[in-house]
């Protein structure tokens, strides 16, 4: 059966095309616009004969404070939540967190973003899957809670520069060309005409991480290729 997905939203606009980009992505949507209408969806009728596997919970309702309506969820419900705050809001990512939800995207996002964030919270909250953790050198990267270490303190990455560390780190020291790098992380096929600009950012990204790493020689170019993540770090 095919993920059920509670989509609480309560912008009409944002709530369609979110739920068409949802089932274009093979999701089963259920969507509503008030935190009165997600408990029901989450606990009445409709629930009990096709339980949802996840909700998608927009903090910003009109009826209901967000983060009260992920309260009530989590009271009634095992089923996982990923709250949605507003860039603008100023505190998107407190609130994020704090709501108690598994995870938490920001808007504007992009649909793969989300897709990945729910699958990796779908993985979790279902328990048969193992967070992988790569160890390299002083790193510790655990690729579903998205933490890393060094020596044991963790270090604050932006999504991009932990997808990229990502990266380096699945390919267990061997080097990953900036084309990879591009298409893997910034999905810029080679034909791409953002290719110039996305090759910048990939710069930007790999000092950016060697600086929060902190690290020397953790993140080793490899010269006219690529990237290489070095074991010995
Ligand atoms: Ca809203």
């Amino acid at each position: 059966m095919r993920v059920l997905v509670v989509l609480v939203e309560d912008s009409e606009a944002v709530r369609e095309a979110l739920a068409a980009a949802l089932r274009a992505a093979g999701y089963r949507v259920r969507p509503v616009g008030t935190g009165a209408a997600a408990l029901e969806a989450v606990t009445g009728p409709a629930a009990a004969a096709d339980p949802p596997d996840i909700v998608l919970l927009d903090l910003g309702l009109p009826d209901l404070d967000g983060v009260e309506v992920c309260r009530r969820l989590r009271a009634r419900s095992a089923v996982p939540v990923i709250a949605v705050t507003a860039r603008g809001h100023q505190q998107a990512r407190v609130l994020g967190l704090r709501s108690g939800a598994d995870d938490y995207v920001v808007k504007p996002f992009a649909i793969d973003e989300l897709t990945a964030r729910m699958e990796a919270v779908l993985r979790r909250t279902a328990g048969h899957v193992v967070a992988p953790v790569i160890v390299a050198g002083r790193l510790r990267i655990d690729l579903a809670r998205r933490v890393v270490e060094v020596d044991g303190a963790e270090v604050t990455l932006r999504r991009k520069e932990f997808d990229l560390l990502a990266a380096l780190a699945r390919r267990d020291g061997a080097v990953v060309s900036r084309a990879d790098l591009l298409d893997d992380v910034w999905g810029l096929p080679p034909d791409d005409p953002g290719r110039e600009a996305g090759l910048h950012s990939l710069e930007v990204h790999v000092a950016a991480l060697r600086s929060k790493l902190d690290a020397p020689g953790t993140v080793l170019t490899v010269r006219g290729v690529g990237y290489r993540l070095a074991a010995g770090g």
